[in-house]
């Protein structure tokens, strides 16, 4: 099977709580900023690359985003990207120490989820590379129903606080969507992200750039959403005839999915028929199988890509059964909705009590101590696909088998012997007196360039 480059970018949520319990007097740009006070010190900057090939930076605004390195396999994908929580947490470990030492009450909490209290969302973006085709258009469109399903297994779960509809729901995206659509002109815009900047051969290649997936804790969650994606990938880069199943409401299709948690409800197709998300990802789920069995794909596939085809169709079953219970270990929504309605139950609360909120914060609080998945991975409640030492690893050690390998070793190098240089996805440049020395990488799937040996021969 052909490789493919994946890469995730992350947002984070950035809170700030006192230990007295007073209001905090730290505004968001402030805490953003003692946030990356070690970054600006190392990189001059609020935007630089690290030695695992990853990208950090702070944009307007004060979410804090990593986007990782470029990835060849799922494993590669997983460990990269909770290294960026480790890396994001250690980072707001030391700007909690720095105001402790001042004396100051306010504690900053990185939330990885997609909405703050105050209803302002931020987003978790997929990347794959893609080969360049005449009709992308058109295949990307054939791909909306896809994006708009695939949420009943890889949402991230969701209370919804609207007064008079508070409620849990499946996904924190579905209703951040609706904004995107009502001023897009093409129907697959808000889901898909139709820039062309494919970071690599313009005449070859593409990124596909997904803007409407939910930040997924589990690593299973994670892991699916990437490889059920690349597997519809495969069948767009292959030129497969996919299955026509245009909505004739995408955007109210992927709230009224959002909202049914039995999962029952359908969303009309084009064509006259009203299908249930289960039975959308059951078609797209098994034309995959289809044809990654009559192209040999399934054979060479890696274990952790074997185990997530397989587990994409066990999901659909167990999910059509009302069977939530083996999934609870694995999926995000499930293993969110069973904490808080357990806790909600034996309190009695209404959905639209903060307590439950907080809750809900807790699940995607990166904080070992206060992080309620953190503590559900330690109690072995939660499933996994890379160990501890593989995601400490990934903090330092970029992808081995792309380009991220390249610019890993340039930053590395570079900043250890304190040069100056700079550095983005396609290119690594040393700065010098007289000028600078610079190597365009433009295969993705390259991790070696004798080009880059003399580079840093010449450091
Ligand atoms: P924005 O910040 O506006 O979202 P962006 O999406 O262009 O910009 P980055 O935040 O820098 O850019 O993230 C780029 C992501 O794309 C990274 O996760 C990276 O691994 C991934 N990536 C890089 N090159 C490729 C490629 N050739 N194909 C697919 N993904 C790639
Ligand atoms: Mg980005
Ligand atoms: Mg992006």
């Amino acid at each position: 099977m052909p490789k493919r480059v994946m890469g995730v970018e992350t947002e984070y949520g950035l809170t700030t709580a006192t230990v007295t319990g007073a209001p905090s007097t730290l505004t968001p740009e402030d805490a953003a900023q003692r946030l990356f006070r070690r970054v600006i010190e190392w990189g001059r900057s609020t935007n630089t690359f690290l030695e695992n090939g990853s990208r950090l930076y702070l944009d307007v605004g004060a979410h804090p985003e990593y986007a990782s390195a470029e990835c060849d396999s799922i494993d590669d994908l997983v460990a990269t990207d909770k290294a960026g929580d480790r890396i994001m947490q250690s980072m707001a470990d030391d700007a909690n120490e720095r105001l402790a030492e001042e004396g100051m009450p306010e504690r900053i909490h990185l939330i990885k989820n997609n909405v703050d209290s105050a209803g302002n969302s931020y987003g978790c973006h997929e990347n794959y590379l893609i080969r360049r085709r005449r009709d992308f258009r058109a295949r990307v469109d054939a791909l909306v129903p896809f994006f708009i399903s695939r949420q009943v297994i890889t949402g991230a779960g969701h209370i919804r606080r609207q007064p008079g509809m508070g409620g849990f729901e499946i996904s924190q995206r579905a209703d951040q969507m609706w904004d995107a659509v009502s001023s897009a002109s093409t129907r697959s815009r808000p889901i898909v992200n139709t820039r062309d900047e494919p970071h690599g051969d313009i005449e070859k290649y593409r990124r596909l750039h997904v803007i409407v997936g939910d930040t997924n804790m589990s690593e299973i969650s994670t892991g699916l959403k990437f490889a059920m994606t690349e597997m519809m990938l495969v069948l767009l880069d292959d030129g497969v005839i996919m299955p026509d199943l245009s909505l004739v409401d995408p955007m109210r299709a992927i709230r009224d999915i959002s909202r049914d948690l039995d999962l029952k409800v359908t969303v009309e197709v084009e064509d006259g028929r009203r299908l249930t998300a289960l039975q959308i990802q059951r078609i797209y789920a098994e034309a995959a199988h289809r044809h990654y069995e009559s192209r040999g794909y399934l054979a060479d596939l890696d274990p952790t890509r074997r185990q997530m085809a397989r587990l994409w169709l066990e999901a659909i079953d167990l999910l059509e059964q009302g069977d939530l219970d083996p999934l609870r270990d694995r999926l995000d929504w499930i293993a969110k909705l069973t904490l808080l309605e357990r806790y909600r139950t034996r309190s009695g609360l209404g959905w639209e009590d903060p307590r439950l909120s907080r809750l809900e914060f807790a699940y995607h609080d990166l904080s070992p101590t206060a992080g309620l998945y953190t503590g559900m991975v330690k109690q072995g409640l939660l499933a996994r696909i890379v160990t501890d030492d593989r995601v400490a690893d990934a903090m330092t050690t970029p992808p081995a088998t792309t380009r991220a390998a390249l610019r890993g070793r340039f930053v590395k190098a570079a900043s250890e012997a304190r040069r100056d240089y700079m550095v983005d996805w396609m290119n690594l440049r040393l700065l010098e007196a007289d000028g600078a020395r610079s190597v365009i990488l433009k295969d993705p799937f390259s991790p070696v360039d004798k080009r880059v040996d003399d580079l840093l021969e010449h450091l």
